[in-house]
């Protein structure tokens, strides 16, 4: 079935088109733009032959809904034609959850770079390690030295590129070919760039998951999470899928799709603003080093130039040696960075972080105090007033 309600289009759409046009079935919408939010469980079999043929385009909430249908219609046209398939989940963790669930067993090896999310090391140092799945973790420059890290029982490899707090660069398509070597499927949490910026199923990937709850959702009002798979990996996903019984709120599902319809006008100016504060902040007397892959100073840079094909607005920066209450003084005083978790909104936020106490592969040493930022929507000229502000009080302090 056709994906969009156009005509087939003489070319491949470009990429912005096909997050406007993808999963748009207006015969089935009845003209309407976009699909009905369907709320359901119970989905009416007409006749007994057709319920004992399990017959029908939907069989029960929890398998699909016309909503669910047309949001990973789109999805999978944006992910490209490596994709066989997406799996949605209640949040980005569940994703990353259902993904290593369905490829690991009791025994299995599990290879994870040590600039994952946070949450995704507990995963594994809680669940798996209880159900017999050992991790070991690496350095995300490790390069190709990451083939000594495998065993003969090494299932697969988890990357993040950039990392969501450090912002270390991996090398995908080589970590991909050497665990497909050795027969290991590689996860990618693709959350920071989004399949809009890092196609990571073209590069050797094989499942790559978004907490959607950041810039596809893209207004912080859900929480949401997407598997997208190869042929490889599909059916494990699949299977995993229906066996926990994932599934995803259908408003939570409409305001996804809604939110993908502009994703390619929200990050062009995440990129375009993050830039252009990464670029400020790194000529700040106060700032010792900007964490950001699209800076050219960045060690990670030409791999990102490489990979990807744009930038968000998270990245991180360091501050030079300054006492807890500087610090504070700082988040106390700005107004239009706001204190707190998650990020992919609309808005500007500002976060302080440490990841040196659960590195494990790799010291964390970065000499001063870290925060994390996020570049909103806001005018850029407001958030370097706002930041300087921030600044005084620092410096005051
Ligand atoms: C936020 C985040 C997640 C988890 O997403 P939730 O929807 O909050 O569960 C996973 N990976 C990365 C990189 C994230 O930033």
């Amino acid at each position: 079935m056709n994906s969009s309600d156009n005509n087939e289009p003489s070319q491949p759409l470009k990429a912005e088109t096909t997050l406007v046009t993808a999963g748009r079935d207006t015969k089935a919408q009845k003209g309407f733009v976009n699909p009905p939010v369907v709320h359901g469980s119970t989905v009416l079999y007409p006749t007994a032959e057709d319920l004992h043929a399990h017959r029908g385009e939907y069989q029960y909430g929890r398998r699909g809904t016309p909503t669910t249908k047309a949001l990973q219609q789109a999805l999978m046209a944006l992910e490209g034609p490596q994709c066989a398939g997406v799996g949605l989940a209640p949040s980005g963790l569940s994703a990353i959850s259902t993904a290593l669930l369905a490829v690991l067993k009791s025994g299995d090896h599990l290879l994870v770079c040590d600039n994952a999310y946070r949450p995704t090391r507990n995963f594994c140092e809680g669940l798996l390690s209880r159900y017999g799945v050992a991790t070991t973790y690496f350095d995300p420059l490790i390069g190709p030295g990451i083939a000594e890290l495998f065993k003969p029982n090494t299932r697969a490899v988890l990357v993040e590129a950039p990392g969501s707090q450090t912002f270390e660069m991996p090398d995908i398509p080589l970590i991909a070919s050497v665990a497909h070597e050795r027969g290991a499927l590689v996860i990618d949490d693709n959350t920071w760039a989004t399949p809009l910026y890092h196609r990571s199923l073209d590069q050797g990937v094989d499942i790559s998951m978004q907490a959607a709850t950041k810039y596809i959702g893209g207004h912080s009002d859900i929480m949401f999470g997407t598997i997208s798979a190869n042929a490889r990996a599909w059916p494990l996903i699949s299977e995993a899928i229906q066996l926990l019984g994932i599934c995803a709120g259908p408003d939570d599902v409409f305001l996804a799709l809604r939110g993908l319809r502009t994703l390619a006008v929200r990050l062009a100016q995440h990129h375009r603003s993050g830039l252009e504060m990464a670029r400020w902040l790194a000529a700040r007397p106060e700032v010792t080093r900007v964490l950001h892959p699209a800076l050219e100073s960045d060690p990670g840079h030409a791999i990102w130039k490489r990979d990807f094909t744009g930038a968000s607005g998270l990245f991180s920066i360091v501050l030079k040696p300054a006492p807890q209450k500087a610090v504070d003084a700082l988040l106390d005083t700005v107004k239009l960075f706001g204190m707190g978790y998650s990020w992919g909104g609309f808005e500007s936020l500002v976060i302080p972080f440490d990841c040196e106490p659960y590195r494990t592969a790799t010291k964390w040493s970065p000499g001063g105090p870290t925060l994390r930022l996020h570049i909103g929507l806001e005018n850029v000229d407001d958030l370097k007033a706002d930041l300087e502000r921030g600044f005084a009080a620092f410096n005051a302090a």
